[in-house]
């Protein structure tokens, strides 16, 4: 089979079937778009093909590739932690903007928010959370990746942090409502990730509530949500006695990050 033949054998989205064409042959995308003519040889072939097979019955392209890029690094993933999202990447913004010395990312899963941010402020300390260990695992393969020393730590919540207080708090808790029917087009990914109770609003209750206890004066909590949530979200804020409170669009203009500040 050619590169063409097999592109049109494998009945995907094209961009996706490039995309893991490219990973099964080692060739760039623009090789395997250039070069429809190349032959393949019989194992590069059915590796292809079971890719795309996988791909063709929903699995995330992120989650067969085992990677996924965010803010600039290519992360490992793999179905233990949340596929990071082009939308996550207005948290780190706003972190970054804050300038902290300090900052505890509450339930890190692959890492993606905590490592952004230690790799542009590299002389922040960066404590990261999860109460997943195969998060991370996955979490840790990507700091060592790139070398990015991160203090990883296993526990539900604030528990792993206990007496600690950091300049900002971020976290991109689970925040989807259980019968949402987008979720039934999510079921790869871990529903520790996704579910945020009845409403979607049990994480926060409980960062906004706790947080204050880990934040420095002046410190700042910055909290991704769904869509619709904002207005919810800063009540919390608000009855926590956090101040100034926040919300930011994402670049679909949807309000995706509140905050507030201690
Ligand atoms: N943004 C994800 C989605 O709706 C949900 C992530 C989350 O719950 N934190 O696909």
């Amino acid at each position: 089979m050619t590169v063409g033949e097999a592109l049109r054998a494998s009945n995907i989205d094209r961009r996706e079937a490039r995309l893991l064409l490219a990973a099964a042959t080692g060739f760039s995308e623009g090789s395997v778009l250039a070069h429809p003519e190349r032959q393949l040889d019989a194992e590069t072939e059915s590796r292809f093909l079971e890719m795309s097979a996988r791909r063709a019955a929903g699995e995330p392209v992120a989650y067969i590739l085992g990677h996924k890029e965010f803010y600039g690094l290519e992360l490992a993933v793999n179905p233990a932690v949340l596929i990071p999202r082009p939308e996550t990447e207005l948290l780190v913004d706003l972190a970054l903007d804050r300038n902290p010395a300090s900052v505890l990312d509450v339930g890190t899963g692959s890492g993606a928010i905590a490592l952004a941010i230690k790799r542009h402020r590299p002389k922040a300390r960066v404590v990261a959370t999860d109460a997943s260990a195969a998060a991370l695992e996955v979490a840790r393969r990507n700091a060592t990746r790139y070398s990015l020393d991160v203090e990883l730590r296993h526990g539900r919540w604030f528990e792993p942090v206990a007496g600690e207080r950091f300049e900002a708090i971020i976290s991109n808790p689970p925040y989807v409502v259980v019968d949402d029917p987008h979720l039934a087009a999510l079921p790869y990914e871990p529903r520790l990730a996704l579910l945020g109770g009845a409403d979607g609003l049990d994480a926060f209750r409980v960062l906004a509530r706790e947080a204050p206890a880990h934040l420095l004066p002046g410190g700042w909590l910055l909290m991704e949500h769904g869509a619709g949530q904002q207005d919810a979200v800063r009540a919390l804020l608000e009855a926590a006695g956090l101040e100034t409170t926040a919300s930011w669009p994402d670049l679909a203009g949807i309000p995706r990050v509140s905050g507030g500040k201690l």
